[in-house]
């Protein structure tokens, strides 16, 4: 008697519903959503577009404490 036979618990591997983080509508998050946990291609897109940008600005260098230290 197979203990991990339980009832109810389907053979498909874990898709449950997660808040798309581009526009917080229902995304399927599933081997058969490749754009998870996105809803869509677009969100995705827009989303790895603006964390992009968001990486820009950021990209200055920390300040050269040893620069101030010069004169
Ligand atoms: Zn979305």
């Amino acid at each position: 008697m197979p203990i991990d036979d339980t009832p109810g618990v389907s053979a498909t591997p874990a898709a449950k519903w997660v808040s798309c983080p581009a526009c917080r509508q229902p995304a399927l998050y599933a081997p058969d959503n490749p754009y998870r946990p996105f809803c869509g291609k677009l969100c995705r897109a827009t989303d790895l577009g603006r964390w992009a940008q968001e990486e820009f600005k950021v990209a200055v260098p920390p300040t050269d404490v040893s620069a101030e230290n010069i004169e």
